[in-house]
């Protein structure tokens, strides 16, 4: 086992990592910016290293300083955990060339799946159901229409580099095309550095629903069941929870089954994610693969009982996978609730709930500044019960006991969210946030006035 890991991150997910260092006898290494030497990453590991100034491009996406760092304080392994270097394939390569163990799969897979349109090409060879689109990049917006023309109305232009919901526009005509074409192509530009762009079939208010799987490097997989991520605000989440009320037994077997024959096309290993759009009637299609943990990966650890950065750890130092699929079991329902901050400051007073069911992962504390460099999620609220509505009343209890003073933030916008009729119900798709945000606004602004 590792000795010493490098967590090449910040705010919750570096403590996330770095208490699982801690219960496995791992030394730490956290790597910061100026902007976080205030942070509880800093305060936790063993040894704490200033990289660079506040802009991530001079800090946590400096890899020579990074690797640097971890040469010189002998680290074995490097976490990345989500966003920055996490799937960035010449980041692993560099691990990789210089004895370093890049925790996450092998840079060979990053660039094979991180490039979104070579892993559908990967996929449609694999038996995988992708969304109809375009085989090969597309170079132009002439190109772009003759491809729409095939498919047909509407479609998604999307970034071949993309995440985090950046660099895709919906084209619903002809006449918008060139002008959505140019704008994602510039924003991917802008956010990746590389403006290939691909064409897909817009399906229409899909659920987002994905797999969690685990692989180890002697090529055993498993599935640990889906999390639905359909209320997301901009092609980004805000809420998931698991199971979906759209998937039954028999589509969560197969669809498992089709994130495991996805993840050995690919050659995986770590844990990774098989993201798909699920239509009304149960049709789904691969959109792609996250080869990193994410966000949301404490709704199966919770549903499961399996510690996924722990698993991520053993498989990188090479260790099988202690569980087959046959031994994973799902019990009741789990809800993870997203609070980002929508303003910098300082925080002024704070106050977490607790309790049965209730688990919380945030870097937040008493007198911690929010900065506007970085990502804006401050914590995580994840909620566990024995039925949904038992989660969604738990959760409902949680974000009244949560008190962030000092920013404003959406937890009472989240608040209302959970009373909403089609949340309740369980009948929601991507739509959703689209066509509720003002109802739920107008409830909300009416509670402040009240
Ligand atoms: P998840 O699927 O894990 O929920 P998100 O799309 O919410 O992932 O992204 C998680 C974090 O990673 C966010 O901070 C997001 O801004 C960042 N991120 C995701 N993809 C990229 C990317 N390709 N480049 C830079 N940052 C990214
Ligand atoms: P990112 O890498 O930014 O996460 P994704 O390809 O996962 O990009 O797409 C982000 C979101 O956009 C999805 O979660 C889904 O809501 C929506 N989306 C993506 N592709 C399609 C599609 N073909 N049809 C409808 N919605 C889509
Ligand atoms: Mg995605």
């Amino acid at each position: 086992m590792f000795k010493r890991i490098l967590i090449a991150n910040r705010g919750e997910i570096a403590l996330r990592i770095l208490r699982c260092c801690r219960e496995m006898d791992i030394e730490t290494v956290v790597v910061y910016s100026e902007a976080d030497e205030k942070s509880l990453a800093v305060m936790y590991a063993t040894e704490a290293v200033c990289i660079g100034p506040a802009k991530a491009a001079d800090s946590y996406l400096n890899q020579d300083v990074i690797l640097e760092t971890a040469r010189r304080t002998e680290c074995d392994a490097i976490h990345p955990g989500y966003g920055f270097l996490s799937e960035n394939a010449e980041f692993a390569r560099a691990c990789e060339e210089n004895g370093i163990v890049f925790i996450g799969p092998s840079s060979q897979v990053i660039s094979r799946m991180g490039d979104k349109q070579s892993a559908r090409r990967l996929m449609m060879a694999s038996d995988v159901p992708v969304v109809p689109g375009s085989k090969e990049l597309v170079n132009s917006p002439e190109e772009a229409a003759a491809i729409a023309e095939e498919i047909g109305y509407p479609v998604l232009i999307k970034a071949s580099a993309g995440g985090g919901g950046k660099g895709i526009r919906k084209i619903y005509s002809p006449e918008e095309l060139k002008s959505a074409y140019e704008t994602a192509k510039a924003e991917a530009r802008a956010s990746f550095g590389n403006d290939d762009m691909y064409l897909e079939k817009l399906i229409e208010n899909p659920h987002h629903i994905e797999i969690q799987i685990l692989a180890d490097k002697e090529g055993n997989t498993v599935y640990l069941g889906e999390r639905d991520c359909s209320i997301q605000r901009n092609n980004q989440k805000l809420l998931e929870e698991s199971p979906s009320a759209l998937i039954k037994e028999a589509q969560r077997h197969e669809m498992g089954q089709t994130a495991v024959r996805a993840a050995k096309a690919a050659g995986y290993f770590s844990a990774g994610t098989v993201e798909f759009v699920v239509d009304d009637e149960g049709h789904y299609y691969f959109i792609e693969m996250n080869t990193r943990i994410q966000v949301e990966h404490p709704v199966t650890e919770e549903l499961t009982g399996i510690d996924l950065v722990r698993e991520q750890i053993r498989i990188a130092a090479g260790m099988k996978l202690g569980i087959i699929q046959e031994e994973v079991q799902m019990r009741g329902h789990t809800i993870e609730c997203r609070i980002n901050a929508q303003t910098p400051g300082v925080i002024e007073f704070l106050h977490f709930p607790n309790g049965y069911g209730v688990r919380i992962e945030s870097h937040l504390f008493a007198g911690y500044e929010v900065s506007p460099f970085y990502d804006s999620m401050v914590a995580k609220i994840i909620v566990s019960g024995r039925t949904r509505l038992e989660a969604i009343r738990r959760l409902r209890r949680a974000l009244e006991e949560l008190i962030i003073d000092g920013i404003e933030t959406n937890a009472s916008f989240m608040h209302l969210l959970t009373f909403h009729p089609d949340f309740i119900k369980g009948k929601y798709s991507t739509a959703f946030w689209e066509n509720n945000h003002e109802e739920i606004e107008q409830w909300r602004k009416q509670g402040e006035t009240a």
